[in-house]
This record gives structure tokens, C-alpha cells and sequence, in this order.
């Protein structure tokens, strides 16, 4: 059997579940469906990254322990991706204990191998926030927080030799040309390569911070962030034992969002490299999500929260706005006005439609009796059947090159097709003659196939719709499989139409 690892970041707990994890969540859900729909095991990781200062200092501001505070963001995201009805195989935190003794293990293999050397390591402090700045993260050479100057301090640390692997990460990346993908990225990090790279400093002196896994070579230091974040990966694989990670690990396609490409695509792969283990087959960057008003914020009052769109539109609906909107890679708008669009557009008019004025008919002539096809189908019937056929073509080779739109814009041509026919063919029409009675039953029979072939189609992008629409037609998810014509035994009887999607209606005067 084949086999793909889906991994979302662990997200960090300095922020409770906002859009921008909601998106590479729902991709990763997408794409996992999708893989076990052909005929593969799939198994998807998500979880939460807990360590360092900015965890230290929100938990010591709340009055709580980094523990307890961790714990409490660390179920929020859980609980989420549950009520969001997220299929993720496991949820790991950068604090359970299997993961902290797997990256100890893994820090002691590299420094035995001579790949961690202690050495001085210098940057801009402020003591009020107690962290190091890159000189990036100033904003006029001052603190962004604190609007004091930095004290470029220096003090002695541990260091990967990331610079050493430089080489061979470029072959790496040059010969496989899709490791990270979209091919921007892959420039971008190319680009980046044709500087020297710098050796990684992985520690913290515990004299300034605690709140991390030990150094398993020198108790007075914590690994800082890249050890600890990443190897998660890994470590998941390695807990859940048997052959998952020489099975599953090889596997591994990395969803991220642009901003941590550096890490997911040099300091991982580097990191991998000296560890002895293989490189993933993908990393698989996305851009950013826009809001109307600029960044999303706190302050501004924008924060989209996935409960709150669940709760308002549907999970599904979201989901769809959230896939269909966004080209992978490049950044999207969000607007409340533009998912509302599409779901009335596309949701209510267009599927919705469909789906209730087929049943509505096989009800009204046929009391949802599904009628036999004919020996021969008329040329309008083969070209329905052809245009859904071509839709699941074209979505399998865009699924194969994350361009969700795209898969969704191909069955949405398929389901404009069948709209077409139902007025081409006109059976409310055709059902006053009695003679053309069995006509009707052919074509009304053609149209449940596509709203058979829609089930399966949507399944991976809206499971609940795709659920809906099976029950409406009680079959079964294996007879959602068989080919166009096949789906309905004779006599099979299919359910009255209900209301997919509501139309949302919006207050015009606003
Ligand atoms: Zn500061």
C-alpha cells in the first residue's frame, strides 16, 4: 500500500487558533482525505509547540506556571481541530516526556558525531523582554515592544554545524525539484543558499531560561527552539513505534505557511542530514490570508476565530471559501463579503440547486423510485457523464499539485454542466407527455449519478455535504465507487430533497 504523512506546524501557544492555522489544518484534513479516497494510508500529525521566553513571560504575566499555561492553549487547539472535525492521527506537545527523551537522544547522537560545538554567541538584548533580537526584529534599531535599545550582549552557547551541509543541500534541492514546493519557494531558498550559511545556535543558558528541554552534555543549558520544534516530526513516528518511521517518516509532506519556510527548508533538512535520516519527499509553503482592514490583529479586532465561522456558516461552507479562494502559494484576501459570495453563488445556488430539484423531481414523478437507463444513452446523457469524468480527471492531476481551486473550479464546471442539462432536457416539461415518461426516469436517473458522482468528488473539501448527500441518496460510501450507470440498484429508492445550504441573507443597508 502506499503511504503519505501529512504534518501541519506545531503551533505555538502564545495565540489561540486563528485563520492562519485554520487554513494549513483544513488543507492538511483536505489532503489526507483525498490520499486514503485513492487507495492510500495516510496519517496526519498536528500539534503544539510550548517552549521558550514568549511562553515563560505570557504564563508568568497570567499568574500561572509555563505548564499550566501551555496545557490550557495546548487543549484549545485540540479541542478545536475536534470541533472542526479535524482527522488527525495524533497530537503531539514539544512538553510530552516521549518527545523531550527522542530530541535529547537525537542532541547527544549529533554532539557524540562532533556536529554541536560550544562557541560564543552575540545579538541584541533587551532585558525587558528578556530575548534576543535579530536586527530584522528592530524597528529603528529599538526593542518593538519596549521601545528601548538593545545591548548587543554575548555569551557562550552551543552551535549546530549547519554551514558544513550547505553543499549538499543545494544538490539535494536542485535534483529534486519538487521538495519544496510551489516553485517560488524552492527559488527563494536557492536564492538564499548562494550565501554562506551560518552555523545554528540551539541553546539557552538556564540561567536565563528554564522552560525548555535540558542539553542532555551540559545540564545549564535548554535547547532552544529548532531541536525542540522540529524533530517533532520525527519523535511522533518514533513513540507511536512498529515501522511507522521507517515506513511513514520517507513519506512525509510538510504543510507550512511562507513565514517559517527558512527553518522547515534549510535548519530541517540540515538537521536531518546529520542526524542520519532521509529528507522529507515535500515541503509545501502557502501564503498569506489578507484581511480588509490589513493584518490581522488583537488590537484591530480582526482575529478570524474558526468556532465562530463554524458557527455562523458551517464548517463546510468555510472550508470551501477557505480552498477555493486561496491559490496555494500565493497570499488571499479574506472578507466575510467575499465567503458570503461564494456560498450563495456557489454553495446555495449552484450545488444546493442541483441536488433539490433532481430529488424534488424523482420524488414528485417517481415517489424517489430510481427509474432503469436505456440500453443506449442519448448524446447529451455520454456528454454529462464525459464532463464528470473530466472534472475527476483534471482533480486528481491539480490534487497532485496542491492547487485546491483549481480541483474545485473543475467540478463546479461539471456541476454547471448538469445544471445546463436539466433546462437541455427539460424533464417538468417532457413529464406532461405521457409517453416521454421513461425518458424522464433516464434522465432523472443520469442526474442522481452526478449527484452520486458529487459525493465521492467533494468527500476530501466538504465531508459533511459529501455524508449529506450519500444519506440522501441512501448508498453506502462503497456504492459512492462504482462507475457511472452502476450506482443504483433497480428499484432503489432515494430520499426527499432538504436544504443544503441556506441562502445567507445580508442587511443591505450596511
Ligand atoms: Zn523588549
Amino acid at each position: 500500500m502506499e503511504r503519505v504523512y501529512i504534518t501541519t506546524p506545531l503551533y505555538y501557544v502564545n495565540a489561540e487558533p486563528h485563520l492562519g492555522h485554520t487554513y494549513t489544518t483544513v488543507v492538511a484534513d483536505t489532503l489526507k482525505r483525498y490520499f486514503q479516497a485513492i487507495g492510500y494510508e495516510a496519517f496526519l500529525l498536528t500539534g503544539t509547540d510550548e517552549h521558550g521566553d514568549k511562553i515563560a513571560q505570557a504564563a508568568a504575566a497570567n499568574g500561572s506556571s509555563p505548564k499550566e499555561y501551555a496545557d490550557r492553549i495546548s487543549d484549545l487547539f485540540r479541542s478545536t481541530w475536534d470541533q472542526c472535525g479535524i482527522v488527525y492521527d495524533h497530537f503531539i506537545r514539544t512538553s510530552d516526556r516521549y518527545h523531550q527523551e527522542y530530541v535529547q537522544k537525537i542532541l547527544q547522537k549529533i554532539y557524540d558525531a562532533g556536529e554541536i560545538y560550544f562557541g560564543e554567541y552575540g545579538g541584541f538584548y533587551c532585558y525587558g523582554c528578556e530575548r534576543f533580537y535579530t536586527e530584522k526584529e528592530l524597528v529603528d534599531g529599538k526593542c518593538p515592544d519596549h521601545q528601548t535599545t538593545p545591548d548587543y550582549i554575548s555569551e557562550k552557547n552551543y552551535f549546530f554545524r549547519m554551514s558544513k551541509y550547505q553543499e549538499r543541500l543545494i544538490e539535494e534541492i536542485q535534483q529534486k525539484a519538487n521538495l519544496i514546493r510551489p516553485e517560488r519557494y524552492r527559488t527563494e531558498v536557492l536564492a538564499f543558499l548562494r550565501e554562506p550559511l551560518e552555523d545554528l545556535c540551539i541553546s539557552r543558558p538556564t540561567s536565563r531560561l528554564k522552560w525548555g528541554i535540558p542539553l542532555p552534555f551540559d545540564a545549564n543549558y535548554v535547547t532552544y527552539v529548532w531541536f525542540d520544534a522540529l524533530l517533532n516530526y520525527v519523535s511522533a513516528l518514533h513513540h507511536r513505534g512498529g515501522s511507522s518511521l521507517q515506513t511513514l517518516w520517507p513519506k512525509a509532506q510538510h504543510l507550512i505557511a511562507k513565514d517559517i519556510l527558512k527553518p522547515h527548508a534549510i535548519y530541517w533538512p540540515t538537521m536531518l542530514m546529520a542526524a542520519g535520516l532521509p529528507l522529507y519527499d515535500h515541503v509545501n509553503v502557502h501564503g498569506y490570508w489578507v484581511m480588509d482592514s490589513g493584518k490581522m490583529s488583537k488590537s484591530l479586532g480582526n482575529v478570524i476565530r474558526p468556532l465562530e465561522m463554524k458557527a455562523r456558516f458551517g464548517m463546510d461552507a468555510f472550508r470551501y471559501f477557505l480552498l477555493r479562494e486561496m491559490a496555494f502559494g500565493q497570499d488571499a484576501k479574506f472578507s466575510e463579503e467575499a465567503l458570503i459570495t461564494r456560498v450563495n453563488a456557489d454553495l446555495a445556488n449552484n450545488l444546493g440547486n442541483l441536488v433539490s430539484r433532481v430529488l424534488a423531481m424523482q420524488q414528485k414523478y417517481f415517489a424517489g423510485v430510481v427509474q432503469p437507463l436505456a440500453s443506449e444513452w442519448a448524446r447529451e446523457d455520454l456528454e454529462l457523464n464525459a464532463k464528470f469524468a473530466q472534472a475527476e480527471t483534471e482533480l486528481n492531476v491539480f490534487m497532485a499539485e496542491l492547487q485546491f481551486h483549481r480541483a474545485l473550479e473543475s467540478v463546479w464546471s461539471a456541476l454547471d454542466h448538469a445544471n445546463r442539462y436539466i433546462v437541455h432536457t427539460a424533464p417538468f416539461t417532457l413529464i406532461k407527455d405521457p409517453a416521454k415518461q421513461a425518458r424522464v426516469g433516464e434522465v432523472l436517473h443520469h442526474l442522481l449519478e452526478a449527484v452520486r458522482t458529487l459525493a465521492r468528488l467533494l468527500a476530501p473539501f466538504m465531508p459533511d455535504t459529501a455524508r449529506e448527500l450519500s444519506a440522501l441518496l441512501a448508498l453506502s460510501d462503497n456504492a459512492l465507487k462504482k462507475p457511472w450507470g452502476q450506482g443504483f440498484a433497480a428499484g432503489h429508492t432515494v430520499q426527499a430533497p432538504k436544504v443544503l445550504f441556506p441562502r445567507i441573507e445580508t442587511d443591505a443597508k450596511k
